[in-house]
């Protein structure tokens, strides 16, 4: 198994002890619960509804994934990484005004692209970050993810106009 591999089987792992679950989720739910917060919120909620539970994870919501610079793999990987960092926040999102803010700076940013037409991006809609290659719907939404470039205007926060962390 390859690290990406591993490190995905242990998010697969990680969110079937956090739902209670003997086995690791699959991997279509892992992808959907990563690149939509209802549906993983639904599935936290569902812990004490078994028959509930059973439903969403025999149904996960259909995903188009997106990617510029990265293979597949590093994509998995990535996504992996991002999911981790999201769990050790109780999977939380930020607030209203953050997300705006956010989303606002990503609109008029030249590093927003259309996703590519590769397999992996078609798992879900929407536009990427070329720099991180995440989708920025997403990516925006997280409060342990950070826009990676600086602002032009003040180095010293990222284009979402918070304090810059050096990936
Ligand atoms: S995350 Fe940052 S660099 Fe990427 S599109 Fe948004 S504002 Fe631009």
């Amino acid at each position: 198994m390859t690290d990406s591999q591993d490190a995905l089987m242990q998010q697969r792992m990680q969110l079937a002890s956090t739902l209670g679950l003997d086995q690791p989720v699959p991997l279509t739910v892992l992808e959907a619960a990563l690149n939509d917060d209802t549906y993983a919120h639904n599935l936290l909620a569902s812990r004490r509804t078994p028959a509930m539970m059973q439903i969403l994870l025999a149904n996960p919501p259909r995903l188009r994934v997106t990617e510029p610079r990265w293979s597949n793999a590093e994509l998995v990987g990535r996504a992996a990484a991002a999911m981790a960092r999201w769990a050790r926040t109780g999977f939380s999102v930020v607030d209203e005004a953050t997300l705006t803010r956010r989303r606002d700076a990503c609109l008029s940013c030249p590093n927003l692209t259309q996703a590519p037409d590769r397999q992996i991006y078609r798992l879900l809609p929407g536009q990427i970050c070329k720099l991180c290659g995440c989708r920025v719907q997403e990516k925006t939404k997280l409060p342990s993810e950070a826009c990676p470039e600086r602002d032009p205007q003040r180095s010293e926060f990222s284009r979402w106009g918070e304090p810059f962390e050096k990936g």
